[in-house]
């Protein structure tokens, strides 16, 4: 369970709204049980369940965890919305793969469109519901933060990350084992790295998104000769990026 700072008072911690309930209603875990909580994402106790109330439940902080489960690097995944559920599947499975940051991108051969601010927001939440509950199944200490959908263009201008590695079809020589910054990773060079990962939707990227990523020093790189479907190749290029780091 996840908990900020304001809801830990002397040794104890407070979980409320839908994950008391869940606790409660679903897990059935009762006073006496031990679980394991972070706080403020940034510190992972032991508790033991001291008050089970419905609304709120106190536990008591026994012991301090010593995990390191966060990979140093600050990876972000600019996904191409696809159609249906399947934005979903990739946030769920982005964050066990330790994600930072996904920005669902609006490109220009997306089918899905979210015109009005409020289905932008609606389905914002839905996402960032969806990964809370994988960080927490994966015991993450942080929490990655789902943006709100935005144009290519809008989110090409907001990032920031130094290395921005695009999954394109059409590069057929440069993979990621090519992209040398990645292996200094692994002497400590670039440890604390943030990285783009660029993904198009299922008409995959226009030739002019592909040069305006060019232009800002984006690398190109194939996941080899089979063509994956975009909810594949995001989780893809995840994994190979931080096995090639060291990760
Ligand atoms: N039509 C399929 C679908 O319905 O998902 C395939 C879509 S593919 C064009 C979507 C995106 O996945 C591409 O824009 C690219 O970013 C990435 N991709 C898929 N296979 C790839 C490969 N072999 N090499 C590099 N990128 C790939």
């Amino acid at each position: 369970f996840f908990v900020d700072k304001c809801q830990v008072q002397e040794e104890s911690a407070y979980i409320t709204g839908e994950d008391a309930k869940h606790l409660e209603k679903v897990l059935r875990l009762k006073v006496g049980d031990i679980i394991e909580l972070v706080v403020g994402e940034e510190l992972e106790y032991l508790g033991e369940i001291t008050v089970v109330e419905g609304k709120s439940t106190q536990v008591k902080l026994l012991e301090l965890k010593q995990v390191q489960r966060e990979s140093p690097l600050e990876i972000t995944l600019y996904q191409g919305l696809p159609k249906a559920s399947k934005m979903e599947l990739i946030i769920q499975k982005a964050v066990e793969l330790g994600i930072k940051r996904i920005v669902p991108v609006m490109n220009q051969r997306s089918v899905v469109q979210l015109k009005t601010k409020k289905d932008q927001q609606k389905k914002q939440e839905r996402w960032q519901k969806i990964a809370y509950e994988a960080a927490k199944q994966s015991k993450r200490i942080k929490v990655p933060e789902i943006t709100l959908p935005m144009e290519f263009n809008r989110a090409l201008d907001n990032s920031f990350e130094e290395f921005q590695i695009v999954a394109y079809e059409d590069e057929e020589k440069k993979g990621i084992k090519d992209l040398t910054f990645l292996h200094g990773n692994k002497d400590q060079e670039v440890s604390r790295a943030t990285i783009g990962l660029w993904v198009g939707p299922e008409g995959g990227f226009a030739e002019q998104e592909i040069e305006s990523l060019k232009k800002i020093g984006a690398n190109t790189v194939t996941l080899g000769p089979r063509i994956l479907r975009t909810e594949t190749a995001g989780l893809a290029l995840l994994t190979m990026v931080q096995y090639e780091s060291g990760d």
